[in-house]
């Protein structure tokens, strides 16, 4: 690519309106520019200026454009120069209400109407080879304040050190700003729906409004490459920025703090002006972008030595003319904008420098480490500073270390509650598992007064009998230890019904193994008579099956026949969409027919001599004419069945969720009802009353569960396994759902912890009750 000077490219998108001024805004012929005409009577004293018509030059007007044809206009280009070494730049501006996020972030619950980030992140990891390493991170300007969209550790507020904008040689960065390694997709769409989702708590929990925040989402991408003894290292960012509205509110219309934001946003939206203005003239030497956080952020990204793009979200109505000029002069500013894109790559002497030997590390300094491993891990400081190999050798060191401790550490306290048997002793296994056992991490569990305690994790089932018949005969061999490659929402206990989760995530292998073992579980527990002791107490609650098709029959009937039907929706489209496939083969078979005969005719023309007719024009005879006829129809057909089939792969996805979404709240509604209405003591479940004091719904659900694959399941899954390639949208639904499940799991384990709080209530329950998950730590 030549480095030659560019201009910053700017677009207009007007948001769409059955209320279009159609007399006041007019688009070029050649859909790059604008005209505003304001007659002179509307604009009565608003503008403060004579001019009554205004024409606007552009890259591009999108009028009535779809989210994928805006980014195939605005982003595709930069995107892919961004991963040869260009770093690009991709900003939206407007009022509020113009489009600005469903341009950038898009519609995160519909996978078409997905904006620019989702689908540059999808160009990303399409096009990245094993060498490109991506990261990624989440920035929210707000009254000035830095605010991390994507900040794991939970931070105490003001205890913090505050986040900071940082000039180094190198360029700007947010010191304490969260960046994350993502190795696909998912992982990245996974942090942006949880920014996404960030960016709304904070907005309910402050009470802030968004439209006053900037957001800028960065990919960063660095790409190695060996030459010589040498690495070379491409660097590269995207920066998506999300601005703030840029209406302008008057003092009379705003008071307190809502003026103090319109002041705070008005002016760091006038200082990008500012520096907007100052980057357009080539005849300024300084440029301030020191004014404010947003500036200053940006200075890499607009500094002009990257790719820059603007989208100007603008609303067609009347009403909003003047914001809408405000937006088109910003464009037009920008327009005026050289930038000079050229590839940042430094050379690491890294293949040298693995050679390079330390001294070996005092006993000093390893306990200087030690200290600081422990404090980071406490969260006392946010990271480790990096010296050398050896160091960082050591760090791992102290890390494993810890763990090993930690490890040790559990299975003491474990041991000082339950026998733990050692699994592979055969003798020892039999004689527990008839009092009703447990499998754990490898080992038989057992509480010491011989209660389950209902955690089904079980590993080892198949070695005393565990049925194989939900077995997939492509399935991948079962780790052991399963219990501790789950995230703590997966250990939990069993929910045996016709149907089941259909799980969204990569672990999807492991809890299917263990599920497998849980079906063994449940048929040997559903068979086993209930013990007397059991029988004779009036609390016993009912097995967790009997107890769902109970619920499904009563209180979960609505949700349960809502369920019903939309898989049954889904099979509908499942079964149509084979039935199209299959169509589609039969048709493409026929055309390879048909051209074979053709091939053919033609080969004989040429044998037998062709004919020719005045204008020169060869004659076919019927016989050939009416192939290639027949070969149009069959081409016209195939198309159409190929879109049909396209819109039925869009529409599996979306039900697929629906049904997803559905099955995770039955089985969330489930537990609430089969917690308050069996494992609660009749004194709590007074409280449970209305009056009382814990309102219903709040009884936690430790886990989303697993039910059991029924016929229609199997079907399903059988007949996605038929069809044809897996839609690209898989990813983004699958980091949705799991975003989603995750914010629900806080929540609720958030309540189990206040109601903890409460003496007496859960705590009584779970004493006495089996509990349905194991705590570990
Ligand atoms: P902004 O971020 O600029 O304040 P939003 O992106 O939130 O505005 O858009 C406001 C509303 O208009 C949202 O409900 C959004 O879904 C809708 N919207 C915006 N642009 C479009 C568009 N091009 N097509 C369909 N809906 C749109
Ligand atoms: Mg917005």
């Amino acid at each position: 690519m030549d480095a030659a000077e560019k201009r910053v490219h700017t677009f207009v998108r007007v948001k769409p309106t059955a209320d279009f001024a159609q007399d006041m805004i007019k688009f070029g012929p050649d859909n790059k520019s604008i005209d505003i005409h304001i007659k002179k009577d509307a604009k009565k004293g608003v503008v403060n200026n004579r001019q009554t018509d205004w024409s606007f030059r552009l890259d591009g007007v999108l009028h009535n454009t779809s989210q994928e044809l805006v980014y195939e206009t605005v982003a595709e280009k930069l995107v892919s120069e961004a991963l040869t070494g260009y770093s690009g730049t991709i900003m939206c501006y407007g009022q509020t209400g113009a489009g600005k996020t469903y341009t950038m972030t898009g519609a995160t619950a519909e996978y078409k109407h997905r904006g620019i980030i989702p689908r540059a992140l999808q160009q990303v990891f399409k096009a990245t080879a094993h060498s490109v390493r991506v990261r990624i991170s989440y920035l929210e300007i707000y009254n000035e304040t830095l605010v991390d969209l994507l900040s794991t550790t939970t931070r105490s507020g003001t205890s913090d050190v505050p986040m900071a904008v940082v000039d180094c040689p190198q360029g700007v960065y947010v010191k304490g700003l969260s960046i994350h390694s993502v190795s696909h997709e998912e992982d990245a769409l996974n942090l942006l729906f949880e920014g996404e989702t960030n960016r709304a708590i904070a907005e309910h929990t402050l009470n802030k409004n968004s439209s006053r925040s900037h957001c800028i989402f960065t990919i960063y991408i660095e790409s190695r490459f060996r030459v010589f003894s040498d690495v070379k290292c491409v660097n590269s960012k995207i920066s998506l920025i999300d601005l703030a509205g840029s209406e302008r509110l008057s003092k009379t219309r705003s008071e307190g703090q809502v003026l103090k934001e319109a002041m705070y946003i008005n002016k760091s939206l006038s200082f990008l002006e500012q520096l907007i203005i100052a980057l357009a003239d080539p005849k300024r030497d300084h440029m301030p972008f020191r004014q404010s956080k947003l500036t200053h952020v940006l200075k890499d990204s607009l500094g002009g030595n990257c790719n820059i793009v603007l989208v100007a979200n603008i609303r067609g109505e009347a009403a909003h003319v003047e914001e809408t000029l405000s937006s088109l002069r910003f464009a037009t500013r920008m327009r005026w904008i050289t930038t000079e894109p050229v590839i940042s790559e430094t050379y690491d002497r890294e293949v040298n420098r693995s050679l390079v030997t330390y001294d070996p590390l005092t006993d000093i300094q390893k306990a200087e480490i030690k200290s600081q491993v422990h404090k980071y891990l406490k969260g006392a400081i946010d990271e480790i500073d990096i010296v050398n190999i050896r160091q960082v050798q050591e760090v791992f060191k102290q890390f494993k270390l810890i763990a090993s401790q930690q490890e040790h550490e559990v299975e003491a306290r474990l041991r000082s509650k339950y026998a733990l048997i050692d699994k592979n002793d055969f003798a020892a296994v039999a004689a527990v598992h008839k009092a009703g056992v447990v499998v754990a991490d490898g080992h038989l569990v057992q509480e010491e007064n011989g209660r389950d305690f209902g955690t089904r994790t079980a590993s080892s089932s198949s070695r005393h009998g565990g049925k194989k018949k939900f077995r997939k005969s492509n399935e991948q061999p079962k780790k052991e230890g399963i219990w501790t490659s789950l995230s703590g929402r997966d250990v939990g206990d069993f929910l045996p019904s016709k149907s089941q989760v259909i799980n969204s995530t990569k672990d999807l292998d492991v809890r299917e193994g263990a599920r497998n073992q849980d079906t063994a579980n449940i048929d040997t527990e559903l068979s086993k008579p209930a013990p007397v002791e059991d029988s004779q107490r009036p609390s016993s609650p009912p097995s967790k099956p009997v107890a769902f098709e109970q619920f499904k029959e009563e209180c979960g009937s609505e949700i349960s026949r809502i369920f019903k039907e939309n898989k049954s929706i889904l099979l509908a489209r499942k079964k149509r969409s084979s039935a199209v496939a299959q169509r589609i083969n039969f048709i493409k078979r026929e055309m390879e027919g048909i051209q074979k005969a053709l091939e053919a005719q033609k080969q004989e023309r040429w044998q037998e001599g062709e004919y020719v007719d005045e204008k020169g024009q060869i004659i076919i005879d019927e016989k050939e004419f009416s192939l290639i006829m027949k070969l149009k129809d069959l081409k016209e057909e195939y198309r159409s069945g190929y879109a049909e089939l396209q819109d039925l792969k869009a529409e599996i996805q979306y039900c697929q969720r629906l049904v997803n979404q559905c099955r995770n709240k039955l089985i969330a509604e489930f537990e609430i009802w089969y917690n308050e209405s069996f494992l609660i003591p009749e004194d709590a479940r007074e409280a449970l009353k209305p009056g009382g004091n814990i309102r219903p719904g709040m009884i936690p659900i430790n886990r989303v569960m697993c039910l059991e694959e029924d016929e229609q399941d199997r079907f399903e899954r059988m007949q996605e396994t038929t069809l044809p390639a897996c839609p690209a949208s898989v990813s983004f639904y699958r980091a949705k759902t799991k975003t989603d499940q995750k914010h629900t799991y806080t929540r609720t384990m958030s309540s189990l912890e206040k109601m903890r709080k409460k003496p007496g209530l859960i705590t009584a329950a779970g004493k006495n009750k089996p509990l349905s998950f194991l705590h570990v730590m």
